[in-house]
C-alpha cells in the first residue's frame, strides 16, 4: 500500500463542493468540517445533500474522508454550562459524520482552564461517555487530536490519550489522529531519526499503533517543546524534511492517511484554495 495523502479542504459552497476540487488535487484523502467551524451549531444536514455527498465521493479516487469538529467545543471545560454545550456540539458533530458516511471525527481532546490535567483528562472522558450515549451504534469513531500543549490543553502527552481511552466505556470507539507540528511542540523530537524511533516506540507502547488513525501533516513554526502551536510549510518550520522522511519511509505508517493543514499555499503562478477555511 502507498502513501495516501490529502489536506484539509474547502467547504465553501457547501460539503459537497469539496469533492471536485479533492479530486482535482489529486488528493487520495482528505479533512472537511462539516458546518462552519466557528459556530456552535449549524441547521441539520439535508437528506438530499449528504446523499449527494455519498455519491459524489464513490466516483473519485478519495479513499477516506475525516472531519474535524468545531474549535469552540472544550470537553474539558470546568464550567457545566459550557461542558453541556460542547457535549451538545460534539453530538451534532457526530451526526453529522454518520449522515455523511465520514468515519473519523478529528478533535480536540479539551482545556482544563486551571483546574489541573487530571480533572481534565476525567471531565472529557466523562463528555464522551455521554456523547457515545446519546449517539449509540454510530459508526464514527471518536478521533484524539494530539496537541502542542498550549495554555491548559491536554492531549500533549501520549498519555494523556491513553488515560482518556482507558476511562471511557466505549474504547472501541475512539481512535487517535498525529499533528506531526503539535507533538514536535510538545517535546516529541521526530526530527532526529533516532529520536524519532523512540516516539513512535513509545506511541505504541503507551497508546497502540493501532489506535493511530490519521496523521495531520504540518511543520512547525516553533521549536521542539516549545508548546506553541503554529503550523507551517512542509520543510520551512523546525522540523524540516528530516522529520518527514522519517515518517514517509516508515513501513508501519504506510497505511495511515495523512492530511496536510499547512497555511494556504500563495506563489506568484497560482493559489491553492485548499485551505480557505482551515488551520485546525
Ligand atoms: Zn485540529
Ligand atoms: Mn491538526
Ligand atoms: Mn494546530
Amino acid at each position: 500500500m502507498n502513501n495516501y495523502w490529502g489536506a484539509h479542504t474547502s467547504i465553501q459552497g457547501g460539503v459537497t463542493a469539496s469533492i471536485p476540487l479533492a479530486e482535482k488535487l489529486g488528493f487520495l484523502a482528505m479533512q472537511i468540517f462539516t458546518k462552519n467551524n466557528n459556530r456552535w451549531f449549524a441547521p441539520p444536514l439535508k437528506e438530499e445533500d449528504a446523499a449527494k455527498f455519498k455519491e459524489e465521493l464513490k466516483k473519485t479516487g478519495i479513499k477516506f474522508v475525516m472531519a474535524h469538529d468545531s474549535y469552540l467545543i472544550n470537553l474539558g471545560a470546568p464550567s457545566d454550562e459550557m461542558f453541556n454545550k460542547s457535549v451538545d456540539a460534539m453530538v451534532d458533530e457526530l451526526q453529522r459524520c454518520e449522515v455523511l458516511g465520514i468515519p473519523q471525527l478529528n478533535f480536540h481532546p479539551g482545556a482544563h482552564l486551571g483546574e489541573g490535567e487530571e480533572f481534565g483528562v476525567r471531565r472529557i472522558a466523562s463528555a464522551l461517555d455521554i456523547i457515545h450515549d446519546r449517539t449509540a451504534d454510530f459508526k464514527v469513531k471518536s478521533m484524539i487530536e494530539l496537541t502542542a500543549g498550549q495554555g491548559s490543553a491536554i492531549g500533549y502527552k501520549f498519555e494523556h490519550a491513553r488515560d482518556i481511552i482507558s476511562l471511557v466505556r466505549e474504547p472501541e470507539r475512539m481512535s487517535v489522529c498525529i499533528d506531526t507540528a503539535h507533538i514536535f511542540a510538545a517535546g516529541y523530537d521526530i526530527k532526529d531519526p533516532e529520536k524519532y524511533e523512540t516516539v513512535i516506540l513509545d506511541f505504541d507502547r503507551i497508546i497502540g499503533l493501532d489506535r493511530l488513525q490519521a496523521f495531520h501533516f504540518n511543520d512547525s513554526k516553533k521549536p521542539l517543546g516549545s508548546r506553541v502551536d503554529r503550523h507551517e510549510n512542509i520543510g520551512d518550520g523546525f522540523i524540516g524534511l528530516e522529520g518527514f522522511r522519517n515518517l514517509l519511509n516508515d513501513k508501519r505508517l504506510l497505511h495511515i492517511p495523512k492530511i496536510l493543514e499547512t497555511p494556504k499555499v500563495k506563489n506568484n503562478s497560482k493559489t491553492l484554495k485548499i485551505s480557505q477555511d482551515s488551520e485546525a
